[in-house]
């Protein structure tokens, strides 16, 4: 199923041709600070299936990780990691249809705030989840 979404303030939007491959809660204070949310979560896309509609340019400020957000309001759209060569992440909140797409997995659980809540049904990993998040659900 294709899946598309957008920034805050609509200027980049973006489409893939496949469902995410999987979305993750990730607890690190990187993301956290990124994104300013407390518990951000993000789907993953093959790095060659995802389209947006404007060149963004990547930022690095912390190991490694590429990240991408609109040039006009601000929002987080993107994230790569060096260690998932082939996924991008995007916030799962900017799905046109993110309440389709629930998290599987909470990543640097030993990072999360000590007052939000990761004792629901989902994996728990403490660091990356590099192993689980590579997996592709095709
Ligand atoms: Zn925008
Ligand atoms: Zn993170």
């Amino acid at each position: 199923m294709p899946v598309t979404g957008q920034c805050y303030c609509g200027a980049v939007r973006f489409a893939t041709a496949e469902d995410p491959q999987t979305v993750a809660y990730c607890h690190c204070a990187d993301c956290r600070r990124w994104t300013g949310a407390p518990m951000p979560a993000f789907a993953a896309f093959a790095i060659e299936d995802l389209r947006l509609n404007a060149d963004v340019t990547e930022i690095t400020h912390a190991s490694g990780v590429a990240r991408r957000n609109c040039p006009a309001c601000g929002s987080p759209l993107t994230a790569r990691f060096p260690y998932l060569p082939d996924q991008i992440y995007v916030p799962v909140g900017l799905l046109d249809d993110a309440k389709d797409h629930p998290p599987v997995v909470h990543c640097h659980v030993d990072a999360a705030l000590p007052w939000v809540h990761t004792d629901d049904d989902l994996l728990n990993e403490n660091g990356s989840a590099r192993d689980t998040l590579g997996l592709s659900r095709k």
